[in-house]
């Protein structure tokens, strides 16, 4: 349930930009969340619902973008998006890649008033 400690992450970070917005109620977050992190929408949006609870955050609309995998072929330089864990390099279809995107939490923008 990693998905515990990336809404902490989220009301942390969100909580801290407020203050500094004058900000006092939030009406919606957007994120961005590398398909590697596999994270479960609706654990995110449900959690998020608890745990912002009693906060300025309460009832505020999560929009989230799923973010693709990129890989980097360690042989040739190439790189490709990933849509199977098993996938070669289509250049020279070696195996060695590399994940260079898509482990990523992003918070886009927050909108409150
Ligand atoms: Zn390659």
């Amino acid at each position: 349930m990693h998905e515990i400690s990336l809404i902490e992450s989220i009301i942390d970070i969100v909580l801290s930009e407020m203050s500094k917005n004058n900000i006092t109620k939030v009406s919606s977050i957007s994120l961005k969340i590398g398909k590697m992190l596999q994270v479960m929408e609706e654990t995110l949006r449900f959690g998020f619902e608890i745990m912002s609870q009693n906060t300025p955050l309460e009832g505020a609309e999560i929009i989230i973008e799923n973010t693709p995998v990129i890989g980097r072929c360690k042989n040739c330089g190439n790189e490709f998006q990933i849509d199977d864990w098993f996938d070669s390099c289509p250049n020279c279809h070696q195996m060695c890649v590399e994940i260079i995107s898509g482990k990523e939490m992003e918070i886009i923008s927050f909108e409150g008033y």
